[in-house]
């Protein structure tokens, strides 16, 4: 059995001419010999009837009332109502299908609702409705606990869900399927410019997903990535190719990843810059500042010591209580709330000389400031104001050609 994931996501499923283009993905993969397992998100994005988001707004007045376990699944529903849908759609043109929730399909995973992790899948069932030439419909986005309860997989799960299964079912591709045409430079919301992307390696897409570009969970890379399972972002709106994720060499991309210094620009607002001196006399500074952010669960980023001062960032929704925090130690914190990360991604930047020059021009010549900088061998990483943001991206984006 040659097994072909595809997963669909919110915006491929909302519309009846959407669907009608999902079903002739399935359809012509399914002439083209494949066993198909087909996930399904939510249909739709906030304001529209069973989006995660809109059955989230069910309780949002009370939201505190209800336990995590019974916000699964109240969540879990939407990817239900999604894949019952589909599955009757798709019966109806002729393809013979069966839908199964998370549970159903064997996914099984820890008990943190909300944001839980997939322990094991148990895929008997599913292969036997497979081997029977049916199309499996899977729920997105949800497993079940071993108690029997169902679980959410947090933001983006779907696409674990479908490199998941992938890698449980020894499948030959996974493809995501969404609504812009593949992994593109940037985000093409902020940067009309934008390219696709032809092949991405699995460490260039899965850190450009963990800097911010929401086009595909990071979690959901590793796990192809694990598992050797290649993976195709593509649009359900045509019938291009889309992005290859993969390690191995491929004649699709006309400069292969290495060759290129910079492969694309993510980004992430909403972030503040917290600086921290230290005070005479007193030699824990460093210690006394992480170990603060540590104790109350505050994640903390982009971190730069030297022996007389801590700077780091922190989301904007938790800098209040950070500062709250570090005055309480006895410290004089500074902060500047509103600044966006960019992250400038090349698996081929390592030891090239002249990158960080071309940022510094090109944020330069916009009479942008960078407020703080790092580097690995894959990534430079510039803080900026948010209102210079979307002034930077797109700069970024012209200096490095990457419209080419
Ligand atoms: P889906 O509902 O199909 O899962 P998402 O909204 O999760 O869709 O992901 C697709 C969106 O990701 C696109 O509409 C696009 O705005 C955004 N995005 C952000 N960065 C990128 C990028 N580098 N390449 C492609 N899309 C991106
Ligand atoms: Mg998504």
């Amino acid at each position: 059995m040659r097994i072909l994931v595809q997963k669909f996501g919110g915006t491929s499923l909302s519309s009846e001419n959407a669907r009608a283009r999902a079903i002739q993905h399935i359809k012509r993969e399914s002439d083209n010999g494949y066993s198909i397992v087909v996930v399904v998100s939510a249909m739709g994005r906030k304001g529209e009837p069973y989006a995660t988001d809109t059955l989230l707004g069910l309780i949002r007045e009370n939201g505190n009332a209800l336990p995590l376990r019974e916000v699964d699944m109240l969540l879990g529903c939407g990817e239900i109502i999604s894949a019952a849908a589909f599955c009757s759609l798709l019966n109806s043109g002729g393809i013979p299908s069966v839908a199964l929730t998370g549970g159903g399909a064997g996914i099984v995973t820890d008990e943190q609702f909300g944001s839980a992790r997939i322990k094991r899948i148990e895929p008997n069932r599913l292969v036997k409705y497979l081997e029977a030439g049916l199309v499996v419909i899977v729920t997105g986005f949800q497993g079940i606990t071993s108690q029997g309860d169902v679980t959410t997989l947090g933001r983006g799960g779907s696409d674990t869900t479908a490199t998941a299964l992938g890698a449980a079912l020894h499948a030959e591709m996974v493809d995501i399927y969404t609504d812009v045409s593949g992994i593109l430079t940037a985000d093409p919301r902020i940067v009309a410019e934008a390219k696709p992307l032809a092949v991405v390696s699995y460490a260039e897409i899965c850190n450009m997903a963990r800097q911010g570009a929401k086009v595909i969970h990071p979690r959901a890379v590793e796990v192809a990535q694990q598992a050797r399972i290649p993976l195709r972002v593509r649009s359900t709106f045509s019938d291009d190719p889309g992005t290859l994720v993969t390690d191995l060499p491929t004649d699709r991309a006309e400069h292969s990843v290495q060759d290129r210094h910079v492969t694309g620009i993510a980004h992430v607002a909403g972030v503040t810059q917290i600086s921290v001196g230290a005070i005479e006399g007193r030699n824990d500074m460093q210690l006394q500042v992480f170990q603060t952010m540590a104790k109350h669960h505050i994640s903390v980023d982009f971190i730069n010591v030297t022996p007389s001062s801590a700077l780091y960032t922190v989301f904007d929704q938790d800098a209040e209580k950070a500062l709250y925090l570090l005055k309480e130690s006895g410290f004089a914190p500074n902060a500047v709330q509103g600044c966006a990360k960019i992250s400038i991604i090349g698996g081929g930047m390592n030891g090239e000389p002249g990158v960080m020059a071309r940022i510094v021009e090109a944020l330069t010549e916009q009479g942008i400031t960078i407020m703080q900088s790092a580097d690995s061998n894959t990534t430079i990483w510039v803080l900026v104001l948010e209102s210079d943001m979307v002034c930077a991206l797109r700069a970024l984006h012209a200096k490095f050609d990457l419209h080419l």
